[in-house]
């Protein structure tokens, strides 16, 4: 469809994305998968594009500007190799880069930042804990203030990226109940009293660690509290609309992959006489799931544009991320159909997308809690 925001800038940003993604990710996005991991130096020929350094200051390896648009086809050009992991494990860092630029302190943004943002270390986001990702205000971390250190006891779990990250934000309660009672900090993996183990055996994103993190006695000094006392988690929600984006856009991508293979194999696939392209319910499926992509689209498309004027859509974020997450489950469902036997078999993007369907839907923000707060955003 024809997109009404497109510039030169973002026509050339994609362009380099999409043919990156073609020569140095798709030959190898299967041979990860089943690895269960990417060669770090794919951190680094990523960064090389520019792609974590939205937002960030030069000073810092980033580009010193924003672009909702380029931040959304970064997300949705990555995905399209169709396995998930991989674009998970490159985009751990791109949901703790923004707090702990606006809310670390001036030495850790020093000493850390500019690496984040070049792919040379990873940064990952601790907020899941066992008693549960949703209601993140009954979170059990404590962290209690022992002279210029605050002492951290607990644990997080589901935590993207987090065996090979070598920096932590961290949620944990300084306070009292809910989420006034909880800060931020910011933690090392090399730390005295940190240790980690991998939640192995994952139904999708095979190609992403993902780490339950123990804090046993982790003494942190009180600079690492990030933003204020009892205030740092509330400072970053906006973080979370952001990844929404990420996730709507990566699961376009996908969707636009699906489409793309199961047209490619109708039009060579005979049955009862003629291409599979030629029988009405199939052209009906193929009409179905590109409706489903041209909404997402526009949704998407209009979203950025209004969080480039400087506002945040709460409600139509989430509106856009379950109206996404269904329309992906719709539309993996309807390739692997289209492609029959063959899509079951493991190696093509349908087969891959078929298994990231859930992640997109419960990760991020899970389909239920997005009806919840959009309807709570329109005052209900
Ligand atoms: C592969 C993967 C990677 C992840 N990466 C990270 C990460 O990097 N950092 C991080 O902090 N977290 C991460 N998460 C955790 C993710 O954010 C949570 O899984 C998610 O928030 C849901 O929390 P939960 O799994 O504990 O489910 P729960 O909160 O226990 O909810 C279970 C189910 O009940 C539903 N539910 C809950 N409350 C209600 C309600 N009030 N009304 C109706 N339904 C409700 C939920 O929608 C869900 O379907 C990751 C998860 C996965 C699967």
């Amino acid at each position: 469809m024809r997109n009404p925001f497109e510039t030169d800038e973002r026509r050339s940003f994609r362009d380099a994305l999409s043919r990156f993604v073609a020569s140095e990710v798709m030959p190898h996005a299967d041979d990860w998968d089943e690895a269960g991991e990417i060669p770090w130096a794919l951190h680094e020929k990523v960064a090389a594009l520019g792609v974590f350094g939205l937002g960030i200051p030069e000073e810092y390896g980033g580009l010193g500007f924003d672009d909702c648009f380029m931040r959304a086809i970064y997300h949705e050009e990555i995905a399209r190799c169709g396995a998930g992991g991989v674009a998970a494990a490159l985009n751990g860092r791109s949901i703790s880069i923004d707090p702990i630029l606006k809310l670390a302190n001036s030495d850790i943004r020093d000493r850390v930042l500019r690496d984040i943002t070049m792919g040379r270390k990873g940064s990952s986001l601790g907020v899941t804990e066992h008693s549960g990702g949703s209601d993140v205000a009954q979170m059990q971390t404590r962290a209690v203030r022992d002279g210029d250190h605050y002492v951290l006891n607990g644990s997080k779990t589901f935590i993207t990226g987090g065996m090979k990250s070598d920096y932590f934000v961290v949620g944990a309660r300084t306070g009292g109940k809910g989420l006034r009672g909880i800060s931020l900090f910011f933690v090392e993996a090399d730390m005295p009293g940190f240790s980690r183990t991998n939640l192995d055996r994952k139904m999708g994103w095979w190609a992403s660690d993902t780490a339950t993190l123990m804090f046993d006695d982790l003494r942190v000094p009180a600079a690492n509290l990030m933003g204020e006392e009892g205030a740092g988690f509330l400072a970053i929600m906006n973080n979370f609309n952001l990844e929404r984006i990420g996730l709507i856009a990566g699961s376009l991508g996908m969707m636009k992959a699906c489409l793309e293979d199961s047209i490619a194999w109708a039009e060579q696939r005979q049955t009862f006489g003629q291409k599979l392209i030629k029988h009405q319910v199939i052209r009906h499926k193929i009409a179905d799931m590109s409706a489903r992509i041209d909404a997402v689209e526009a949704f998407l498309n209009q979203l950025c544009w209004i969080i480039n004027q400087g506002d945040m859509p709460v409600a139509e974020i989430c509106k856009a991320k379950f109206f996404t997450t269904k329309s992906l489950e719709f539309v993996a469902s309807e390739a692997m159909q289209i492609m029959g036997g063959a899509g079951y078999l493991r190696g093509n993007r349908i087969e891959k997308v078929y298994r990231e369907v859930k992640v997109m839907a419960i990760g991020g923000g899970s389909e239920e809690i997005m009806r919840d707060l959009a309807v709570r955003q329109m005052g209900l």
